[in-house]
């Protein structure tokens, strides 16, 4: 493999053909799907799922890489975006929705890319991510466990979040130092906090958790709770005991 690899744009390419089926089955593309796949590199994932689905898009940082995708037979029909995921709308790329998102993402913004999701809700129907294994189980910890926090609060909230399986590093290169994990998200039927709620929901999770050995009591200081939420919390507990939807009643 000749591409020189970047990095800043957390390239590592997966390798392992059995793998990459894998994964395709686990995807189970359709005829009628719209799919956008985050970062195609140097296509693996994409040759696979193309051939399958109805409409399909590839949002590519790498300039690169965007040249090599084209000049690759087997991408014909997709349609190539060069430019950072983050920075579009769904709602506004050349595709029908709601779209499906794919991808193996790159580590460090694999956050600001759930948010991305949770922000744009009704322009999506499901996602299949690889992140960091360490992520994943934050996205799925159970209250008082190391793992939950602030991750754990807002994403459950709004998405139900599923560990397929797990991937060691070796079938990547170059090869990254952490294990990963390929996970499903999908949307709860109904999310436990309005949109218009979500930024104070997002700022009474994060106070509560800056501060996670503190009872309630003392790093809510600052928060004026109405009388009946005081009634059904009690405040003398420590944040990560309280479940995402105890979290929600907290937002009035
Ligand atoms: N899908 C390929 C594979 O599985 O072999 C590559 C995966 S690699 C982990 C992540 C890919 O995302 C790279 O191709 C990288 O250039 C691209 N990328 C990084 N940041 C991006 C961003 N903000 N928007 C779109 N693509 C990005």
């Amino acid at each position: 493999m000749k591409h020189p690899f970047r990095k800043k744009w957390g390239q590592n390419f997966l390798v392992d053909n059995n793998l990459l089926i894998k994964i395709a089955r686990t995807i189970n593309p359709k005829p009628d799907n719209y799919i956008l796949e985050i970062g195609p590199g140097e296509g693996a994932l994409t040759e696979k799922i193309l051939p399958h689905v109805n409409e399909m898009i590839g949002i590519e940082i790498d300039p690169l890489l965007i040249e090599k995708l084209k000049m690759n037979n087997l991408m014909k029909g997709l349609n190539l975006i060069e430019g950072d995921v983050l920075l579009y709308e769904i709602e506004e790329l050349p595709i029908s929705n709601p779209i499906r998102v794919i991808g193996n993402i790159p580590y460090n913004i694999t956050s600001p890319i759930i948010f991305w999701l949770i922000e744009q809700l009704d322009y999506w129907d499901d996602a299949f991510l690889m992140v960091q294994k360490e992520v994943a189980n934050r996205l799925v910890a159970e209250a008082s466990t190391k793992s939950y926090g602030r991750l754990t609060v807002v994403v459950g909230a709004y998405l139900n979040i599923e560990i397929m399986f797990s991937i060691p590093p070796d079938v990547f290169i170059p090869k990254p130092k952490v294990e990963s994990a390929f996970i499903h998200l999908t949307k709860k039927s109904k999310p436990l906090i309005n949109d218009e709620k979500y930024i104070q929901f997002n700022k009474i999770v994060s106070s509560a958790f800056n501060q996670r050995r503190k009872m309630l009591k003392n790093s809510m200081k600052s928060w004026n709770f109405s009388d009946q939420i005081i009634k059904n919390i009690d405040f003398s507990r420590r944040p990560e005991t309280l479940s995402i939807k105890e979290f929600a009643s907290l937002v009035e």
